[in-house]
């Protein structure tokens, strides 16, 4: 007996899926295609991942092993429900799993956010790591500017709106996103924060490397630091908790005033509106909160604005619907019961399965997406009995099938030539790598 199974989606979520089941203890083979709607592998990685956070890049490396090891065979440039359908997967698999993530911005509910200079961070971040799927160029016109939320996306998007240009080029950004950059007229960013600064989800690195931002003066209020008793718990109790009330404790002391840019972050700031016109932003208007002595935030009625011409919102990212496949449209996922799909009468869905984001929705490091496949793997293993049973197994007929359809897929050793043909494009620029952006650009390299 041997298992044919189909992955949808190269991230992290899916390849660590593939991983561990070509590991796991079980008495049948294995043979498992891995499909991904974009020309290169590694998801958010790759796609989400700041270009300045090279450490985090580099579970890359981690990934590439697993893939070159030859046993997952790969077809990038294929999206689910139109290059291949559900009904395509069962007449060639016995079981799908889901990994597409989350890459969408949950949305905001405050007038004026659908404004012009009133942005998704999801599409930011996909604009300056080189998504192929998004316009070249991006509005950079704002002097002043709002990031809404207090996660590590936030922080990403803040430092990249503030960071001086040079200070990213010894990294992977794709040239236009260098030139988009320099041409920012940029002198402040405002985070805004709706709870208090111990009740943030940002990390201590990721706090700590602002405050290295050269020339960058990092400006926080002395206002948001009345800490109530349940901040005061929090930093008993907890490490990284400390660690923010260090970091920003060491901030309230620093000499500012010398700096070209600030970076603010404001706390107990809860967004009620995107002031402006058709003509674009003028400014961020938002209800002062106090803190509820549990950790949570009550309105004080305090109303105030802030002048700026961009709004960016960084409060969670949300995941996206799948053709044939249950969805939970409140959360984001597909509904599952540890990474069995499950119907709306909340029974079992045979043969289909989910992990990472968009089995549990968009929180947590990317290590984390390990335990997660497990857990659906274990299952997959466990559910033989109930796999789909397909018409046309064999290893070639899927490849016939996207032949057919003149679906131009890209494969491993396509991978292999675009991450080339990328390092060699940085190297007479002293530079480890440049994207190659365009999709057409992306599959013309990979494809022989
Ligand atoms: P996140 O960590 O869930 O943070 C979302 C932020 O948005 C929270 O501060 C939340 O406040 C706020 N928020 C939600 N709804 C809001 C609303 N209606 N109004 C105002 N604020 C609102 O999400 P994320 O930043 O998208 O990050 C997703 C995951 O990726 C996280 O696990 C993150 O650590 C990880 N990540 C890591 C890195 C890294 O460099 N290590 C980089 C990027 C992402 P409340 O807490 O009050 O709900």
């Amino acid at each position: 007996m041997k298992l044919r199974l189909a992955i949808v989606g190269a991230g992290p979520a899916g390849v660590y899926a593939a991983d561990i089941l070509l590991k796991h203890e079980r008495s049948f083979d294995v043979s498992i295609d891995l499909f991904e709607q974009l020309p290169a592998p590694y998801g958010l990685v790759r796609y989400g991942v700041a270009p300045d956070h090279p450490r985090i890049k580099g579970i890359i490396t981690a990934l590439r092993e697993v893939l070159d090891r030859g046993d997952i065979r790969i077809f990038g440039n294929v999206l689910y429900g139109r290059d291949i359908t559900l009904d395509d997967l069962k007449h060639h698999y016995h079981a799908v799993i889901f990994a597409t993530g989350a890459v969408r911005d949950a949305s905001l509910d405050i007038p004026g956010i659908d404004l012009p200079g009133s942005y998704g961070a999801a599409e930011f971040v996909s604009w300056y790591d080189g998504h192929p799927d998004f316009p070249r160029t991006w509005p950079l016109e704002a002097e002043s500017v709002a990031v809404v939320g207090n996660g590590n996306v936030a922080l990403d998007v803040a430092r990249i709106l503030a960071k001086h240009p040079e200070d990213l080029l010894p990294t992977e950004i794709p040239a236009n996103v260098y030139e988009g950059l320099q041409a920012s007229p940029v002198t402040d960013v405002h985070v805004f924060g709706r709870r208090g600064p111990m009740q943030v989800k940002f990390t201590p690195l990721e706090l700590r490397e602002l405050g290295e931002l050269r020339d960058v003066d990092m400006i926080v209020y002395d206002e948001d630091f009345d800490y109530d008793e349940a901040s005061r718990r929090a930093i008993e109790s907890n490490k990284q908790v400390l660690v923010i009330d260090r970091v920003l404790g060491q901030w309230r002391q620093r000499e500012v005033g010398a700096a070209s840019r600030r970076l603010h972050l404001h706390f107990y700031a809860k967004p009620l509106e995107v002031l402006g016109d058709e003509n674009g932003v003028t400014a961020f208007r938002y209800e002062r909160t106090e803190p509820d002595g549990e950790g949570g935030v009550r309105g004080t009625g305090e109303i105030r604005e802030v002048p700026v011409q961009a709004v960016y919102r960084a409060i969670g990212y949300f995941g996206s619907p799948l053709p044939g496949i249950p969805f939970d449209k409140k959360h984001g996922v597909i509904p599952n019961h540890e990474g069995q799909a499950l119907d709306k009468d909340n029974n079992i869905v045979p043969g289909v399965y989910a992990t990472g984001w968009i089995k549990r929705g968009p929180v947590g490091l990317i290590g984390h997406t390990k335990s997660d496949a497990m857990e659906t793997i274990s299952h997959l293993v466990k559910d033989q009995a109930s796999w789909w049973s397909p018409a046309e197994p064999d290893e070639d007929a899927v490849v016939r099938l996207l032949d057919e359809r003149g679906v131009e897929y890209t494969d491993l050793e396509g991978w292999h030539r675009l991450d080339a043909h990328e390092i060699a494009l940085g190297e007479p620029e002293g530079r480890a790598r440049i994207k190659v952006v365009p999709r057409d650009d992306m599959v013309r390299v990979s494809r022989p």
